[in-house]
């Protein structure tokens, strides 16, 4: 298995886990970019965001990633708001194709992104 994302799914690498169900997993970024930096991943392999394995049964799973998201920001007390970030691609500035949110807060954020 050669995805990094999967490998932390299936607990072949070490991470920081937060939440896990049977559908998504959270840990905290190796690289944070803010006081809070987490990642929310799907289980199942998806490439991005434009997979196109991402057929229309799997926005339910979307919605799900979304809720959890929300969740874990209540659970980090981010009560002053966050923002919710999906790198799509090279211009994107995906670097592992492995689709995941990025949940950062504890800090204000800027606009535009880089
Ligand atoms: P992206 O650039 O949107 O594809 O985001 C990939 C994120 O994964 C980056 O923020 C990296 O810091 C993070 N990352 C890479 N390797 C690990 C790892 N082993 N554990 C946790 N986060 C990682
Ligand atoms: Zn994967």
């Amino acid at each position: 298995m050669e995805c990094l994302f999967c490998r932390i799914v299936s607990g072949a690498i070490p991470a920081t886990k937060l939440f896990e169900d049977d559908h998504a997993i959270a840990f905290r970024d190796i690289r944070p970019q803010a006081p809070v930096h987490i990642l929310v991943v799907p289980k199942r392999h998806f490439a991005s965001l434009a997979d196109p394995n991402l057929s229309g049964e799997c926005e339910v799973l979307l919605g799900h990633l979304l809720a959890t998201v929300n969740q874990i920001a209540y659970a980090e007390k981010l009560a002053h708001g966050y923002r919710t970030v999906i790198n799509t691609g090279p211009d994107g500035g995906q670097t592992v194709d492995h689709l995941h949110l990025h949940l950062l807060g504890g800090r204000a954020m800027k606009w535009p992104p880089g």
